[in-house]
């Protein structure tokens, strides 16, 4: 029985995981669940699953859960913070990282300190800080478990292997929905457009991350702390059916992939009985229906944003959670149609030449630094909007 936390139960992590908790009562109990703002949902959820506490980290919506929870026991806490204490919790065995962007670090960090295990969805965290975060999880002999697709693939070729005998990793990339398309049409798209995924359904700032392929450029700086290797090292492919999860390629030349349908019910049900695996009854994959898999190059010049998470992990130090930041941002003033679709990555290339470099950024410089390119980012998006609303 494991024993888990929910950081983001409302998402589309969060309720799949739910789902592998549903179809696996008696292996996975949910202790805690949070929610940043879907009071509804998260009040169902515990009416559900009965957990020891939850945290709905919007002040102004914690008297309706409260009241909404009063004839349990289950105790209710409000406000960020709160997450940096639940997961504190001795009745806890293991943190699922399921918020998104940035907010995501803190607790992680509260998490490892005290000793529980990661299943980590949230790769912005590794992104802004990955070295410092495997650092303090060797320190605290804290496991953290991939359950981003790709890098649960690689998570599962490697078992039984040893990181010394890898030669490379092919990430692979669905290209998202405007695979194949030039900068002339991603001029005009709109932000339902950019909302369609072929393959999966997903939050909203993640989708956008896909379809500008920065998602695939965040992924890169994951896997690079995950797994310990060099840039070089790592590749990306684009495979639009999205059955091939990802690749390792040993030094003997050996490819190992895993494979499976697009349902993130199994990395996330894999990293929670990792090293086991559990039965289940989700869907199987059927060659019948994928006569064809296919591989292709990413354009890197038509899909900026993967060629700036290659430059912001290259130069190292603050850049990555700079580019995080600035994109965070772009993603947000995107779904507000306050830019257009390719001006997100200008707004990223910008703020990343206004930060100056820090080579050894401490925890504290990381927060100074996100809140610093937010302001950069914030007031980019204000002169970009003028002219946007203007060629609107
Ligand atoms: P989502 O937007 O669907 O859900 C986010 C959850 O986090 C919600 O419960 C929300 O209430 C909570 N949340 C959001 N901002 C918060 C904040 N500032 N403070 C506290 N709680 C907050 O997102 P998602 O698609 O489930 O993605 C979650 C994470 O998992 C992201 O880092 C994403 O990159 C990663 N991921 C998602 C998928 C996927 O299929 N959705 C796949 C791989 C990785
Ligand atoms: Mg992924």
């Amino acid at each position: 029985m494991k024993r888990i936390a929910i950081l983001g139960a409302t998402g589309s992590i969060g309720t799949q995981a739910l789902e592998v908790a549903r179809e696996r009562p008696d292996f996975v109990k949910i202790e805690v669940l949070t929610a940043a703002c879907n009071a509804d949902l998260l009040i169902s959820q515990a009416l559900e699953f009965l957990p020891k506490t939850v945290v709905i980290t919007d002040e102004s919506k914690y008297p309706l859960v409260k009241k909404a929870l009063a004839a349990t026991s289950i105790e209710v806490l409000t406000g960020s913070e709160a997450l940096n204490e639940v997961v504190k919790s001795t009745s806890i065995d293991m943190v699922l990282t399921a918020l998104v962007g940035f907010a995501g670090l803190r607790p992680t960090v509260a998490a490892i300190e005290a000793g529980k295990d990661i299943a980590l969805a949230n790769k912005e965290t590794l992104v802004v800080a990955g070295e410092h975060i495997m650092a303090l999880a060797k320190q605290h002999h804290v496991k953290i478990i991939p359950v981003d697709s790709e890098h649960s693939a690689i998570f599962q070729c490697l078992a039984g292997e040893s990181l010394d005998s890898v030669e490379k990793i092919y990430l692979t990339a669905s290209g998202g929905p405007f695979r194949g398309r030039n900068k002339d049409f991603l001029a005009h798209i709109t932000k339902k457009e950019a909302l369609k995924h072929p393959n999966w359904v997903m939050g909203q700032k993640i989708t956008i991350d896909s379809a500008s392929l920065m998602n695939k450029g965040l992924e890169v700086i994951e896997a690079k702390w995950l797994f310990n290797l060099s840039i070089e090292q790592i590749e990306v492919v684009v495979h639009p059916q999205s059955i091939v999860h990802s690749l390792v390629q040993f030094k003997d030349g050996s490819l190992k992939a895993q494979l499976g349908l697009p349902d993130m019910k199994l990395p996330i049900q894999y990293a929670l009985s990792y090293p086991g695996r559990l039965v289940n009854s989700f869907r199987r994959f059927r060659f019948i229906d994928y006569p064809q898999l296919s591989f292709e190059q990413p354009d890197l010049e038509t899909f900026a944003n993967l060629r700036l998470a290659y430059s912001a992990i290259k130069e190292g130090g603050n850049m990555p959670c700079v580019l995080n930041a600035a994109n965070e941002i772009a993603v947000a003033a995107f779904l507000n149609e306050e830019i257009g679709f390719l001006e997100m990555s200008v707004i990223i290339e910008e703020t990343m030449q206004a930060i100056p470099f820090i080579l050894s950024p401490s925890l504290s410089d990381y927060v100074s630094m996100d809140e610093e390119a937010r302001r950069v980012a914030k007031e980019l998006v204000t002169k970009r909007k003028k002219v946007y609303q203007i060629e609107k």
